[in-house]
């Protein structure tokens, strides 16, 4: 089956050709299914009997609501998404001052094996297309009767180890007949997948690269992302430089602090070396924890002592702000919740 709402338009108008249709149906189509609909029967404007033929032919891949949590502490929303195979991701609406905002997954689970992290705890299942990417968006959207301004590719999953999907999502996300959100209001995240930040600046778009650094020196970032061990702080490095000299946009670096494990004054002044000459923000994230480690946040007193220290040697940064810290808001931690329950209410049934 067709995956149609990954089509772009371009695509869509020589399907339709194909099945012997008027091309200019394809264009309404495509605003269908770029605002969400998850059937064929709600396009009321388009033939019954079309709509028979794309339903013979064609699969809309949305994403139905499972659970969802909302913080009460802010206006924070925790969806877990069922995709069309049963499979679940996670996605968290945020509500800033300039509108809303959401952290999409782009796979589901993860293969990069971050210590640190919920999503890789059970390795990747399988890639998103670009149409469960905008699906995750029309359906929280639709949920809420909101429209969405800004979008971070920063859920489960790594968006460069599913590079054509991505950027397919990346495309027709901003397209004026579809979300129409602009680029520059995206961020895709990377665990510094080398040879992807390099195909990400041929793409040339103006999305703002966020890089989960998390520290400075080999040893300790090898201890904690695998990746490390293929693509080193220097070669991530110089992949971040030359991506910014074709792109001109300043890169974000993602620094989780962990207690006792990067949080010291020589990783403050190492982080402030291998980033000059760069032009970016450092966001500091406090560890959340996660049952199956035992990493810690470090205390406020380090935390901003960290922060002073890069402060001072003229660095950009921010302690990011903890959103949603009741419903386990962070990475990975809703979906393992509920593989837990479910695997445990299949243990008491069985
Ligand atoms: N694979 C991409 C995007 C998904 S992870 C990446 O690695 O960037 C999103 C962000 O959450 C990354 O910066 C990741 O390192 C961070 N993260 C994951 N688990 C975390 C935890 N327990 N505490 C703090 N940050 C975490």
């Amino acid at each position: 089956m067709i995956d149609i709402k990954s089509y772009d338009l371009s695509e869509l108008k020589a399907l339709i050709v194909n099945i012997h249709q008027p091309e200019y149906k394809a264009l309404q189509i495509f605003k269908w299914l770029q605002r969400g609909v998850s059937s064929f029967d709600e396009m009321t404007d388009i033939s019954k009997n079309l709509r028979e033929e794309l339903k013979k032919i064609a699969l809309i891949r949305s994403a139905k609501i499972k659970q969802r949590f909302t913080s009460s502490y802010d206006d924070t929303t925790k969806y877990l998404f069922e995709l069309f195979d049963g499979e679940c991701v996670e996605s968290v609406l945020m509500k800033y001052e300039h509108g809303y905002s959401i952290c999409i997954s782009t796979q589901v689970g993860c293969n990069m094996g971050c210590k640190f992290c919920a999503s890789g705890l059970f390795g990747k299942t399988r890639d998103l297309t670009a149409s469960e990417m905008l699906s995750q968006i029309t359906s929280a959207q639709n949920d809420r009767g909101i429209r969405i301004s800004n979008v971070v590719m920063m859920g489960m999953g790594e968006p460069l180890d599913n590079f054509q999907s991505s950027a397919r999502f990346l495309k027709l996300v901003s397209d004026e007949n579809g979300l129409n959100i602009g680029l520059r209001h995206i961020s895709l995240s990377t665990c510094g997948i080398v040879p992807g930040i390099r195909k990400l600046a041929e793409l040339d778009m103006p999305i703002t690269l966020s890089v989960s650094l998390h520290a400075p020196f080999d040893d300790i970032r090898s201890s904690l992302m695998p990746v490390n061990k293929k693509w080193s702080v220097n070669e991530l490095l110089a992949a971040c430089r030359e991506y910014q000299a074709v792109t001109t946009r300043r890169i974000s670096f993602e620094y989780a602090l962990i207690s006792g494990v990067n949080d010291t004054i020589d990783c403050a002044g190492q982080l402030a070396e291998i980033t000059k000459g760069i032009m970016c923000h450092i966001n500091l994230i406090p560890a959340n924890p996660v049952a199956e480690n035992s990493f810690s946040k470090p205390d406020s007193i380090t935390i901003n002592k960290f922060k002073d220290i890069l402060v001072s040697l003229g660095l950009t940064v921010t302690v990011r702000r903890t959103l949603g810290a009741d419903i386990d808001a962070s990475c990975g931690q809703l979906r393992k919740r509920y593989r837990e329950v479910s695997s445990s209410e299949a243990i008491h049934k069985g």
